[in-house]
């Protein structure tokens, strides 16, 4: 069962932001999402979160209609998405922000997928007992890439999981989400410019002034090709 957004519009207040999106994740796919800063890739990713209301078209996952759901009802769902700006609780330490939405949303098996969590990412195991104020923002997106696959087993939307990590994280955080796949995951991933996702996704979708337009595999192949062909 695939992500399935169908002529999807989404305003906020008087403002039309996204304008009939058509895009589809196979299960177990990555796609990106790419698109310049201000172009619709958070609206995107919230409204499929349920942050922000469809004011028409569709969302489906597992055969349900997003857009009827109230936001809480994706943890049951195993949806999730790491936002942007991370939202870690600064004075927690790095296992109560795992924890979190484990309570908030009552899962029981919690323990259980923060093994799971710590054996896809060791290094969430090292930081523990430090509060997560006293990471660098690189390790401070493992834990919040982490955090949301707690709640987030079969479909994960990162939203610009790369802006501002340094190199060597930002490699780390991509080799996280290479193995994703193998857990069989739907990953949506949003970048200003697909040099992290490119040799990640099965699929890039452009994002331009609340329009998507065509879904191809762009890398740097395809790219020279292009320009030879050109
Ligand atoms: P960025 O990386 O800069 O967040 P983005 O592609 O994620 O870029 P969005 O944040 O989805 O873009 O913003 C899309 C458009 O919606 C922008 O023109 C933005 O100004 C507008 N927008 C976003 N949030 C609001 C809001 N709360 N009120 C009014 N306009 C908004």
């Amino acid at each position: 069962m695939s992500l399935e957004i169908t002529d999807l519009n989404v305003s906020i207040g008087p403002i039309s932001i996204l304008r009939d999106i058509n895009l589809t994740i196979p299960t177990g796919q990555m796609a990106g999402l790419i698109g310049h800063n201000g172009a619709g890739k958070t609206t995107l990713i919230r409204a499929v979160m349920g942050l922000l209301p469809a004011t028409s078209g569709s969302i489906r996952f597992k055969g349900e209609e997003l857009t009827q759901l109230a936001p809480y009802r994706r943890a049951k769902l195993q949806v999730s998405y790491m936002p942007e700006d991370r939202r870690l609780i600064p004075e927690l330490t790095v296992t109560e922000n795992m924890l979190m939405p484990a309570w908030a949303n009552r899962i029981g098996d919690g323990k259980e997928r923060l093994e799971w969590v710590y054996s896809l990412i060791p290094e969430i195991a090292d930081f523990g007992e430090r509060k997560a104020l006293q990471l660098s923002g690189g390790q401070q997106k493992l834990v919040a890439l982490g955090r949301a696959l707690i709640p987030g087993r079969e479909l994960i939307l990162l939203d610009e999981p790369f802006e501002g990590v340094a190199p060597v994280l930002a490699q780390r955080l991509s080799a996280v989400i290479a193995d994703l796949r193998g857990e069989g995951l739907t990953v949506l991933i949003a970048e200003s410019d697909d040099s992290h996702s490119a040799n990640l996704v099965d699929k890039t979708w452009r994002i331009e002034r609340g329009t998507v337009s065509f879904g191809r595999k762009e890398n740097a192949t395809s790219n020279s090709q292009q320009q030879h062909t050109a």
